[in-house]
């Protein structure tokens, strides 16, 4: 029924062989069947081609994570067309950026945004979907058990734009095939052993790639079922533990379920595996975290562009601040500035090259150009170490990079130094105007209580660390600013710190 469609056919083979297996459990709508969430996408793909859908065409989506938001997914693709959800926190202003820049054929957006998205949609076809299914792509909606034939598409074909939550200039539509897709799902699963035993806990939103594409794909590509939530709730995620599996979560879930004294090694006795990713996890959380639970965090590193590239093993070593290893058919390389790859221990730029690395920006071949060589590598911008077993070190961002006096400064390296110190919770390290050294080096920290001051930083890393190194200024905060990923924004404290030297 699906065989013609690459990315649906593989997603949809537990629907096919085993429909009334589980799906998904969630409080807002009923529990789902895997046979129920494809019929669900059907109808959608049917309603989507009744309004004028045709292949390669995009489906803008900003709405309220839910289940129907689920089958709108897989029903665009099978439907033939190139899924773009969009971040539910974007504002009016920002979601006519995208839409101009994408010109969907159809939007849907919540009711309660209907009146701020309808001037914006043009000539797109515009439906409503709400947070529990109800709206009027659920009226328009064929009866359930209308069986939609796959509109055919191949691995080379689009199956989602995602715009980059990139924290400098335009956001750019990363375009992402269904190869991408099936390929890196294909891969995680096999790496992380999910079976149809699996019962993940998904807290995590669906329009970035970590709840879409990680935690739904290996879902379904697995036959695992499950627990569909709104939204990250410590006191939720911590109720649903027992009878789960395996949780996919950003860093700051592990700082907050590790605040709340219910998390227990009784609580997680059921729990098969934690996994980690979209921002760096803290050595200090990781090993907070083994210490309460008896269970080491899988960390892994990947990102819009390229899906996952490396992880930790499952069954070997997981070593807290690293992202682990290049998962099996992702080349690795670390490339210094002359354009060769640096020794091992070296700090370079991460390029990548596999099945998983996308196609290109949308609309924009000359930013494609700058990141994705010719013969396929993808320079990633993050900067890093390999040590000699080939775990991978994030220790920035190449445009993190702060360059004082003419030195380069990695503050990563600063950040781990200060985040040992008794009192600190967590540091961001930053790079700001100075009319001396062209750029200052500033630390903003979070500490675990009132007592600490600069000065006790300072004589921590004062003899640790090179004087170019050592912060001009620390700055106390009660807390960092992190965009819905749990990635601390550089770019929101070198907007706010911009001015302490001019
Ligand atoms: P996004 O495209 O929003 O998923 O962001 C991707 C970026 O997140 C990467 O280029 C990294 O800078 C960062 N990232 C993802 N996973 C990790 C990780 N485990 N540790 C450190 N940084 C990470």
């Amino acid at each position: 029924m699906f065989d013609d469609n690459y990315l649906i056919s593989r997603l949809a083979r537990h629907a096919a062989a085993t429909p009334d297996a589980p799906f998904a459990r969630s409080d807002a709508q009923p529990d789902i069947s895997y046979g129920t969430l494809f019929d669900g996408a059907q109808r959608m793909a049917a309603a989507l081609v009744a309004v004028g859908l045709s292949p390669g065409d995009r489906v803008a989506v900003q709405v309220e994570k839910s289940l129907s938001a689920l089958e709108l997914y897989l029903g665009t693709v099978l439907a033939g067309g190139v899924f773009l959800p969009l971040n539910t926190g974007y504002t009016a202003e920002e979601v006519a950026y995208f839409l101009t820049d994408a010109t969907p054929s159809v939007v849907v957006c919540d009711p309660a945004r209907e009146g701020d998205i309808a001037p914006l949609a043009d000539a797109a076809h515009l439906f409503t979907l709400d947070a529990v299914g109800q709206g009027t792509l659920a009226q328009a909606r064929p009866a359930s058990g209308t069986a939609f034939p796959a509109v055919p598409r191949g691995a080379d074909d689009l199956a989602a734009i995602l715009y980059t939550s990139g924290t400098t200039g335009r956001s750019k539509g990363a375009m992402l095939s269904h190869d991408n897709l099936a390929s890196n799902s294909e891969t995680l699963v096999d790496y992380w052993r999910f079976t149809p035993d699996d019962v993940l806990i998904h807290a995590l939103p669906i329009f970035h790639t970590h709840g879409l594409f990680v935690a739904t794909n290996v879902a379904l590509l697995s036959g695992a079922s499950v627990v569909f939530l709104p939204r990250f709730d410590p006191d939720v995620v911590l109720d649903a533990m027992p009878t789960a599996t395996a949780l996919m979560g950003v860093p700051t879930f592990y700082t907050r379920l590790l605040d709340n004294p219910r998390l227990t090694p009784g609580l997680a006795a059921n729990m098969r595996v934690f996994i980690s990713g979209s921002a760096p996890m803290l050595r200090d959380t990781h090993e907070k975290w083994q210490a309460r639970t008896g269970h080491t965090v899988l960390e892994r590193y990947g990102m819009t562009e390229t899906n996952m590239n490396t992880s930790n093993p499952y069954d070997g070593e997981r070593r807290a601040g690293t992202v682990g290893v290049p998962l099996p058919g992702v080349a690795l390389r670390i490339m210094g500035d002359d354009g060769t790859p640096v020794d091992r221990g070296e700090i370079g730029v991460i390029e990548v090259r596999g099945p998983n690395g996308f196609r290109g920006y949308w609309k924009m071949p000359e930013k494609t150009a700058e990141e994705l060589r010719p013969d396929g590598w993808f320079i990633t911008g993050d900067q890093a170490t390999q040590d000699a077993d080939g775990y991978i070190t994030i220790v920035g961002r190449a445009k993190d990079m702060v360059i004082t006096g003419g030195f380069n400064v990695y503050p990563k390296e600063i950040e781990a130094l200060i985040d040992d110190i008794a009192g600190v919770r967590e540091s961001a390290v930053i790079g700001v105007p100075h009319p001396d050294f062209g750029e200052a080096v500033v630390a903003v920290i979070v500490a675990e209580n009132s007592a600490l001051t600069e000065s006790d930083v300072m004589a921590e890393i004062g003899s640790r660390l090179a004087r170019f190194k050592q912060p001009k200024t620390c700055i106390l905060v009660p807390e960092l600013p992190r965009n819905t990923m749990g990635k601390v924004q550089k770019k929101a404290l070198r907007d706010s710190y911009g001015n302490l030297f001019s």
